[in-house]
């Protein structure tokens, strides 16, 4: 199955007004004529506008996306966001589920799923992040954790729904750690992943795209990138210094 790989730069809480200006410059500038890979960048709120317009002016086929998205459509919900206005200004895809999102506001599978199902009811593509943490590896709970963080999704939205949304392999212990998962621990689990789903549905697993992130460079992108079930990586602070994250693009290819 030829899956297209994706490279997806998650920006956090960094940047400026002015950094993401001279950031998306500098991308623009060396971007592939031919990139060999789908290319997202998720940039805070409060920016997604003004760089969506950069990204526009700057005739670069990069998508927006968000990092974040409400569960509920509208209403009385002060400081949230709605699928529906991320598809206003232009985003594409929205992440969901981020280990720091779990880990430091308290978000569990179930708050997760209705952000997941939220995001597809409005057209925009869920990059669910699943991942587990330290402790759970050591103890052997590997695939416990990523099977509970994903039947979540697959009992509210159904296995169909990952026809429309892509993966993201995270294990705790590698995001923003400078240790990455090898090539062979991250093709573990999404092998698991891909099997989980086809228990459901063997051909939308065949063509779900899984992502790796957790501490991607541009020094080991490659070695995870060929691993049969790895189709691309989600990047956080690689993602931040343009040649970098070209680089890891350009290791991203089928
Ligand atoms: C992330 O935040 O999703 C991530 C993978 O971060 P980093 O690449 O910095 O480990």
């Amino acid at each position: 199955m030829k899956r297209t790989p994706i490279v997806a730069g998650n920006w956090k809480m960094h940047g400026s007004r002015a950094e993401n200006a001279s950031l998306i410059e500098a991308i623009a500038a060396e971007f592939p004529a031919e990139p060999s890979a789908e290319c997202v960048v998720c940039p805070p709120f409060v920016y997604l506008l003004e760089v969506s317009r950069l990204l526009r002016d700057a005739e670069v086929p990069v998508a927006l996306g968000a990092q974040d998205v409400s569960a509920e459509s509208q209403g009385a919900y002060t400081g949230e966001v709605s699928a529906a206005m991320l598809k206003d200004i232009g985003c594409a895809y929205v992440i969901v589920g981020h280990s720091e999102r779990r880990s430091l506001y308290g978000e569990g599978d179930q708050l997760v799923a209705r952000k997941f199902a939220a995001a597809l009811a409005r057209g925009l593509v869920p990059l669910l992040c699943v991942g587990e943490p330290l402790s759970d590896r050591e103890a052997g709970r590997t695939q416990e954790v990523i099977a509970r963080q994903l039947d979540a999704v697959l009992e509210l939205c159904g296995a169909e729904s990952f026809g429309r949304a892509v993966i993201a392999y995270e294990p705790c212990w590698a995001i923003g750690t400078g240790r990455n998962a090898t090539p062979e621990q991250a093709e573990e689990v999404h092998r698991f992943i891909r099997g989980r789903i086809g228990e459901r549905n063997a051909k939308i697993a065949s063509e779900a795209r899984i992502l790796y992130g957790g501490s991607v460079k541009a020094g080991n992108a490659s070695e995870l990138f060929t691993q049969p079930d790895v189709d691309g990586g989600l990047i956080g602070g690689a993602s931040l210094k343009a040649d970098e994250f070209l680089a890891i693009l350009a290791a991203a290819r089928r």
